[in-house]
């Protein structure tokens, strides 16, 4: 199986969560066992053979593959969330959205300085997101290896953002 088969449980969404979206809806994707486990396995296999430290998953739907891709490569987890979520001292990075702005904190100990982090969410779309988190994990020490997605809007130039870091998504549109 594979991403080509993955695309086809992908489903458009028009008009959501505003006007002008067209929103990539992964649950057929996740309700089907085998199509999860393909998705888990291509972001996670790619990595097996090198040192993982932690996993850091972006609320909400980068928890759902980043979880599956920690425990195969047998890496903690760093969560990274929007704010009032976390209870410990956090560090947070504020970035633009197409309209207004948004705000992720993460723990100051979810990541230990020389600790060699995966960054993963459900979708690379501007970019800015994950520029933001991968900021954090570099501001407590971390080093990103690589900054894994499971699909890319390739016409957003996401990537843009990202020249530092690797950047993987095996699902292109
Ligand atoms: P960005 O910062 O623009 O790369 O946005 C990435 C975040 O927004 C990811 O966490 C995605 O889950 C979500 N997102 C942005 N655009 C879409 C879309 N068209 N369909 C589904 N999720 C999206």
């Amino acid at each position: 199986m594979n991403a080509e088969t993955l695309k086809q449980a992908i489903r458009d969404v028009p008009d959501f969560p505003k006007p002008g979206i067209l929103f990539k809806d992964i649950t057929p994707l996740l309700a089907d066992p085998k199509l999860f486990r393909t998705a888990v396995d291509l972001l996670a296999d790619r990595h097996a053979q090198a040192r993982i430290d932690k996993v850091a998953v972006i609320e909400a739907r980068g928890f759902t593959f980043g979880t599956g891709v920690a425990l195969k490569l047998g890496a903690g987890l760093a969560l990274i969330r929007k704010p009032g979520k976390l209870p410990g001292r956090t560090i947070s990075a504020s970035y633009d959205l197409e309209y207004g702005s948004a705000t992720l904190h993460t723990h100051t100990d979810a990541i230990l300085p020389g600790e060699r982090v995966l960054l993963v969410d459900d979708l690379l779309a501007t970019g800015g997101t994950a520029a933001a988190t991968a900021g954090l994990i570099e501001k407590l020490g971390g080093t990103i290896v690589e900054i894994e997605f499971l699909i890319e809007l390739a016409f957003l130039n996401g990537r843009a953002k990202l020249t530092r870091w690797p950047v993987f998504a095996p699902i292109v549109y």
